[in-house]
């Protein structure tokens, strides 16, 4: 028999030239990110063709491994982390982000149960509990409450806003089924879900996944102008469901919707939802993160007495490199009641004496990494002022970009702007109807974002097209809308000629 041959791990000296050499890579691209071309600008398939598509038999080294990402994957990339980078919204990775994920997976703990690594669940416990009291959600969703006591509730990172909404949902389920939900399934159109028109795709994917189907969702009305949710037309859909024979199960406020920013009435919303028992679901994946700004705390005004669930994304606008979505629940019981299963070999003492909590309860998978210490890591390099100003100056550019809107003829507002998010198009005219200020519109997007220097998404309300500009980005400085304002004004102008 041959001589097994030992597999080529690095030794520790090894590990340590390679990683400060990885560091060196990130640091690099982070200060050269601003020359490229933001939008990547490869061919559908390029970058497959570029790459070796075999597993190399031997070992090969890190400058292998780092000369085809310069040469293959650079080009295929676009630069969430641009000072230009202003579609959707941030996905913002940071230092302290980094080196927190580094040192998670460094550890490479598995934190599907209390007993697999304390440490995993009880940080995550401690950090949601501080978040939601600087977002102002309240002990009502602490793990211990203000005088040290348990409390009913809690939070968990989940792997994105569309999870948390899904699990949302299930738990609304089981409380209205009465656990049936778990054990029987739905019965077909018995259950209704409600949020207004702007609500992300997750809440349809959501009440797919669940067996409610998409027919369950009521999407509600807006006002015109704010594209918030009309309250009036909320409680007149439940009305009719309930009239009906219908059962009510959970509604979705949004703070910060994905197409314009809009922030839902939660308070309003909750009064209706409170009257009918229905769970109240508050979606801030975005704009969430804003409260921790005491001038912005109204974000999530009426979410301490009235939410039943939250959910708003670190990985978004707060630094926290993708991902890491926090989640918090009032009644923690429901949730773990939709989604608890303890197959034997998951027994272990702790979770049998009811003192710990088991994250694998609280979404759909069991194993899970140590996110916590990524979060942690975060607001600890950071500390409330170095957020804050972080968030102030993504508004503060926000708040630059609509003054250039508004002083600009050729150019309207699609909806107020909201902390970070300014959304506009073409005005209509005289001499330009809406029909062509709305292919204008996109064709000015389309030349900005294919020119490379920034790159911006669009939306639509009530038919027409219009442009986001997200800003806050962490590498975003003043200079940066500046420059990108000057290349949107030239493409205006070679659009726009005669004008
Ligand atoms: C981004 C976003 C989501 C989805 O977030 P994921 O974490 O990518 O699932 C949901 N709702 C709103 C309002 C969002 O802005």
């Amino acid at each position: 028999m041959s001589e097994q041959q030992r597999a080529p791990h690095l030794s520790a000296e090894q590990f340590r030239a390679q990683a400060h050499q990885v560091v060196d890579w990130i640091a690099d691209y982070w200060e050269s990110v601003g020359e490229r071309p933001v939008l990547s600008q490869v061919e559908p398939g390029a970058v497959a063709a570029a790459v070796d598509g075999t597993i190399p038999d031997q070992p090969e080294s890190l400058d292998a491994v780092l000369a085809d990402v310069d040469q293959h994957l650079v080009p295929g990339l676009t630069h969430w982390q641009h000072p230009r980078f202003f579609a959707y919204f941030p996905a913002n990775s940071s230092p302290a982000g980094v080196l927190g994920d580094l040192l998670s997976s460094g550890i490479g703990a598995q934190g599907m149960l209390w007993a697999t690594s304390p440490a995993v669940t009880e940080l995550e416990q401690v950090v949601l509990d501080q978040l939601a009291r600087a977002l102002g959600l309240s002990d009502a969703f602490c793990h211990l409450r203000d005088d040290g006591s348990p409390g009913a509730g809690g939070g968990v990172i989940q792997d994105t806003a569309s999870t948390a909404t899904f699990t949302a949902l299930l738990a609304a389920l089981h409380r209205a089924t009465g656990g049936r939900a778990r054990t029987e399934g739905v019965e077909q159109g018995r259950y209704t879900v409600y949020a207004s028109t702007q609500a992300h795709s997750s809440l349809q994917k959501a009440a797919m996944m669940s067996g409610l189907g998409e027919r369950a969702v009521r999407l509600v009305d807006v006002d015109p102008w704010t594209q918030q949710l009309d309250v009036d037309r909320l409680r007149e859909a439940i009305e009719a469901d309930v009239a009906a024979g219908r059962v009510p199960v959970m509604v979705q406020a949004c703070v910060g919707t994905t197409g314009t920013g809009a922030v839902d009435p939660v308070a309003a919303i909750g009064e209706v939802t409170r009257r009918h028992g229905v769970w109240l679901h508050v979606d801030a994946a975005w704009a969430g993160v804003a409260a921790l700004c005491p001038e912005h705390a109204w974000v999530n005004e009426g979410v301490a007495e009235l939410a039943d669930s939250y959910v708003t994304n670190p990985h978004k606008w707060l630094l926290t490199t993708f991902d890491c979505s926090t989640f918090w629940v009032r009644d923690r019981s429901a949730l773990v009641g939709a989604l608890s299963i303890l197959p034997e070999y998951l027994r272990n003492p702790a979770t049998e004496s009811g003192a710990v909590v088991d994250y694998r309860d609280w979404h759909p998978q069991l194993g899970r990494r140590f996110r916590a210490l990524k979060l942690w890591t975060v607001l600890r390099s950071y500390g409330l002022s170095g957020l804050r100003a972080h968030l102030r100056a993504g508004i503060a550019q926000a708040a630059r970009v609509a003054e250039l809107v508004d002083a600009d003829p050729r150019l309207e507002l699609a909806a107020p702007p909201v902390l970070g998010l300014v959304s506009f198009r073409l005005a209509s005219s005289d001499g330009l109807g809406a029909g062509r200020a709305d292919q204008l519109t996109r064709e000015v997007m389309d030349r900005v974002n294919a020119s490379g220097a920034a790159y911006l998404s669009h939306g639509q309300v009530a038919g027409r097209p219009f442009v986001r500009w997200a800003c806050g980005g962490w590498r975003t400085g003043a200079e940066d809308v500046e420059q990108t304002w000057a290349e949107l004004d030239r493409t205006l102008t070679e659009l726009l000629p005669t004008r």
